[in-house]
């Protein structure tokens, strides 16, 4: 990939995609393609030909996707699978029909069985049951990657798959029902401090272990990859770290100032018992994430609060 290479971003308004396109600027990359979701409905499979038709890109990073936490995964099962089976089909196959020299495909820790051995390895793919509240979305991104590694097998396509942990960071979903847990209770934490709030409700019994990759270093992993990995094999990027939902929402409680008390609803699910991924592929690579998670929780809060929190105080 040349500082001039044509490089089209999909879903360059999300998590992702954004934190992708800041990382390819501050790089000097000039020829950035991006199309919102107006321009370009990525669902749609003529209008995504005519796109590559027209524009011929030389790379691809496809970072569109329709995602949400727990609850709208298990609230939104059709929308989850259709969505995401539609977007990558469309994107990869055109890809590979106009001439697109590589692709990144981006899945998820979700793809892995529930009860896998932790951390977890990219050889454990389909080797158990899913997670049943977002088997729609792993579902889809399996196949996802299977289609990125079917396409290199048949025709040779360099299409290649990363597998990042939960992610986080500035422009971040923190809609309650449809958000990440980090995100969630970064809003929760900071509107019971600001209305004084006694108590704040996080959902589950607290006990669950996530891993947290900051999106930043996610996009850091990306470019790397996109310039030093041509493999079938997917690749998992995370931070090698995990930490429980309960001492997430204690630092959470502690960085936004948040002093009362912490309650479990236990009615809600707790998904997956431990999600935290085996790393050593890609850190035997030399690659390394630079952002810890108090800061990053730090600088996504304080973006929460002069992106998200004032605006909605203006409204
Ligand atoms: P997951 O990693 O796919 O399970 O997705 P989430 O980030 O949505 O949830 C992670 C864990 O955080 C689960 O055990 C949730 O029950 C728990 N959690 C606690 N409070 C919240 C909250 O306010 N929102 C969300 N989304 N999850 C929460």
């Amino acid at each position: 990939m040349t500082k001039d290479s044509k490089i089209f971003i999909a879903g360059h308004r999300g998590l992702v995609g954004s934190a992708i396109v800041r990382k390819l600027q501050a790089a000097g990359y000039t020829h950035l393609i991006t199309r919102t979701r107006n321009e370009l409905d990525l669902r749609n499979q003529a209008a995504v030909e005519r796109f590559f038709a027209e524009t011929q890109p030389t790379y691809v990073f496809l970072a569109a996707a329709r995602v949400g936490g727990i609850l709208a995964n298990s609230t939104y099962p059709a929308d989850f699978i259709r969505d995401n089976l539609q977007i990558q089909t469309n994107v990869i196959d055109a890809a590979y029909r106009f001439g697109v020299k590589k692709l990144l495909f981006l899945g998820s820790s979700c793809i892995y069985p529930k009860h896998a051995p932790q951390p977890m390895k990219e050889e454990y793919l389909l080797t158990g049951a899913l997670e049943p509240t977002n088997e729609w979305y792993a579902v889809a991104k399996i196949a996802g990657l299977k289609l990125c590694q079917a396409y290199r097998r048949q025709y040779g396509f360099n299409a290649i798959c990363l597998m990042p942990t939960n992610l986080y960071g500035p422009g971040d979903n923190f809609d309650l029902e449809t958000s990440h847990v980090l995100p969630a209770l970064i809003r929760k934490f900071h509107e019971a401090k600001t209305q004084g709030a006694k108590q704040v409700v996080v959902w589950g019994t607290g006990t669950p272990r996530r891993e947290f990759l900051h999106v930043d270093d996610l996009a850091d992993a990306c470019l790397f990859l996109m310039q030093h990995y041509n493999d079938e094999d997917i690749i998992n990027v995370g931070t090698g770290k995990d930490i429980s939902i309960r001492e997430l929402a204690e630092l959470i409680a502690e960085i936004t100032g948040f002093s009362g008390e912490i309650v479990f609803d236990t009615s809600k699910p707790d998904g997956t018992p431990r999600k935290l991924l085996d790393v050593s592929r890609l850190w035997a690579m030399g690659w390394r994430p630079k952002i810890g998670l108090r800061e990053g929780i730090e600088e996504t809060y304080h973006w929460y609060v002069t992106h998200y929190a004032e605006k909605a105080m203006h409204v």
